[in-house]
């Protein structure tokens, strides 16, 4: 730290991130990207919008706003696109909490969250889940708390109910309900139509994993104008052009081709489903997903071993040296082919 460092960042512990190596091609299944290629229309557009980068961008992404509400049923100010989900989470703790809105969360969840409040200053509770680490509703019922819950949850991948997600959003109605919908995808429930019925609830969700667009860096919230409004007086005051043109220019094609991201997800279910069964007969316990990704745990093989075997074998996974967690290996659902590489390396190590 220089000495130019301001004291307000003293007990800052900065996100890590997954590893992104360069040294040698794995097989990555680390940080949950699609293993597909962008949509083909996601690609020409982008490249079309590249002719004009001696332009700025346009701040209100009036063309990928339009064919969003159009493909989500939202009118015009009920959405907010940004730079990845990451900048749309950061922008609600910084709108929604302070002293007489405190942060809440799973003690077990997106590992942003609490980094995202400590950066604000933010004072954050941090919420026990269930020993079968599912999320117990009754913990969030009326807390008087602004509430960030990623549905379905990572790393565990177990998803709630819009019923459960419907009593949490009611019984807090002074307080903004954050539901972070990066993997909702994959098998569980949208809340975005409770979004019309509650003006304290915003949806969260991201280009990255079901779009196959991790690397343009584009995500949204969705929720009431008001809401929008606030996160918008906080975008202009950071960083008006926060999605550049070409990303811009993509994600409306990615949502000109939903059928291909329908196509797509339905493959990772399947391959989900293929994983879960082969990881089952070598003895692993999985945690039931809804997402892209599985948790997963040996009762004879430490957690840290496994992650640092399949490393050496060209294959990523990502391990978390967190209490309760150690166990566990987090792995991305890739294509069928790069899981059967995954559970032929684990027959060997295991059996
Ligand atoms: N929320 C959750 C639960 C995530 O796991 C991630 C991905 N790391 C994000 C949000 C952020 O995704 P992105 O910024 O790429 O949209």
């Amino acid at each position: 730290m220089s000495k130019f460092f301001s004291s307000k960042f003293d007990a800052l512990e900065p996100y890590v991130p997954g590893e992104q190596p360069r040294d040698m091609k794995y097989v990555k299944l680390n940080t949950n990207e699609s293993p597909f290629p962008p949509s083909e229309k996601a690609l020409k557009n982008a490249a079309e919008a590249a002719q004009r980068l001696q332009l700025y961008s346009d701040p209100e992404c009036t063309a990928l706003v339009e064919k969003a509400c159009e493909v989500f049923g939202l009118e015009k100010g009920e959405i907010i696109m940004n730079n990845g989900s990451d900048e749309t989470l950061y922008f609600a703790f910084a709108a929604f909490c302070d002293e007489n809105h405190p942060a809440a969360f799973p003690n077990i969840s997106y590992a942003f969250y609490p980094v995202f409040a400590e950066m604000n200053r933010i004072p954050y509770e941090q919420i026990p889940l269930n020993d079968d680490f599912t999320i117990n509703v009754e913990d969030y019922i009326g807390i008087n708390k602004t509430i960030f819950i990623a549905n379905p949850n990572a790393p565990t991948g177990i998803a709630l109910s819009v019923e459960d997600i419907e009593r949490i959003v009611k019984s807090n109605p002074n307080n903004v309900v954050v539901i972070d919908e990066a993997y909702v995808d994959f098998g569980a429930e949208t809340c975005i139509p409770l979004v019309k019925k509650y003006d304290n609830l915003l949806v969260v969700q991201t280009f990255s994993k079901s779009r196959s667009m991790a690397g343009a860096r584009l995500g949204f919230g969705i929720a009431d104008k008001d809401i929008i409004r606030d996160l918008n007086t906080i975008r202009y005051s950071t960083n008006p052009y926060n999605i550049n043109s070409m990303t811009i220019a993509a994600g409306v094609g990615a949502l000109s081709d939903e059928e291909y991201t329908k196509k797509n997800c339905q493959t990772i279910i399947e391959n989900r489903k293929f994983t879960v069964d082969e990881l089952t007969k070598l003895g692993f316990d999985i945690l039931p997903s809804k997402a892209n990704f599985v948790f997963a745990k040996h009762p004879q093989m430490d957690g840290k071993e496994i992650y640092l075997e399949l490393k050496k074998r060209g294959i990523l996974v990502r391990h978390f040296d967190k209490e309760l967690l150690t166990q566990y290996n987090r792995i991305t659902i890739g294509s069928k082919e790069q899981m059967q590489i995954l559970i032929d390396n684990l027959k060997e190590m295991v059996m």
